[in-house]
């Protein structure tokens, strides 16, 4: 059976920078898979070009079986394949449950699936998944007053409330105390496992993501330099030698 999402030799270049260059990879359904690389190795690229931010140049995406690199945005998210940023997008002047209620504009019609059985309507399902994220006290203060890690688990609630099939997210843990580092981990494991949400997850901190992935990849220079389990890529030289040399 394919993989959710297959990426074949894709390869996209801003002017003369080789962003991303001949990547192919796979996540597979109900799997946390990772995507390390130093800065600039061209991992936001590549979630930019999945999501359907822009054109690539050559190869090929495909979710659920069917090619989706010539498709916009807002039809991809439709599809239930959305991403989350490294800089939160949240609208910092309403509350976290009107965030959350806008949300939902990404998708004409959610199925209902999270939660929908302790409380109707959308609403309702907000409180639930701001509950879910720990935000439930701070549900009526405007976002804008969250603090940093706040605001990041208000936007992965965001996403949730859309329920993605597979969602990306775009180092989830950066900038955020170790605390909430530690509630954000078991929060997208059982968002994976309850939930049955594929994740797929850029993430800077080692820790985090050898904890969190199954099967990694890591790009350098724009191209796929290894990929394996965790110990396997936590002691590969190859890999090592990348971050030393960033
Ligand atoms: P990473 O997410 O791994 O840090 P990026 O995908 O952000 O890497 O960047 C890969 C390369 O592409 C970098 O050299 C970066 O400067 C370049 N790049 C990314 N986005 C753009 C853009 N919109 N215009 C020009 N160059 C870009």
């Amino acid at each position: 059976m394919s993989a959710l999402l297959e990426v074949k030799n894709v390869s996209k270049a801003f002017g003369g920078v080789q962003a991303n260059s001949g990547i192919s990879l796979e996540v597979p359904e109900g799997k946390i898979i990772g995507l390390i690389g130093p800065n600039g190795s061209g991992k936001t690229t590549l979630f930019s070009s999945i999501v359907g931010y822009h054109p690539i140049d050559s190869g090929s995406i495909r979710f659920e079986g069917s090619e989706i690199s010539k498709m916009r945005v807002r039809q991809i998210a439709r599809r239930g394949l959305l991403r989350t940023f490294q800089q939160t997008r949240i609208y910092g002047g309403m509350t976290c449950v009107q965030n959350m209620l806008i949300s939902t504009s990404m998708r004409d019609q959610t199925l209902g699936r999270l939660f929908a059985s302790q409380k109707s309507g959308e609403h309702g399902r907000a409180e639930e998944l701001l509950e879910f994220v720990g935000l439930y006290q701070k549900r009526h203060l405007m976002a804008g007053d969250l603090s940093f890690g706040q605001q990041k688990l208000l936007e992965f609630a965001m996403a949730l409330m859309n329920e993605p099939r597979l969602l990306m997210l775009d180092e989830p843990t950066a900038g955020i105390n170790p605390t909430l580092i530690n509630g954000l981990i078991d929060r997208l494991k059982h968002a994976n496992t309850t939930f049955g949400i594929t994740l797929f997850v850029i993430e800077h901190n080692m820790r985090v993501i050898m904890n969190l992935a199954e099967h990694i990849y890591c790009l350098a220079h724009g191209e796929l330099l290894a990929d394996g389990k965790p110990e396997e890529i936590q002691n590969d030289q190859r890999v090592l030698d990348a971050y030393l040399g960033a």
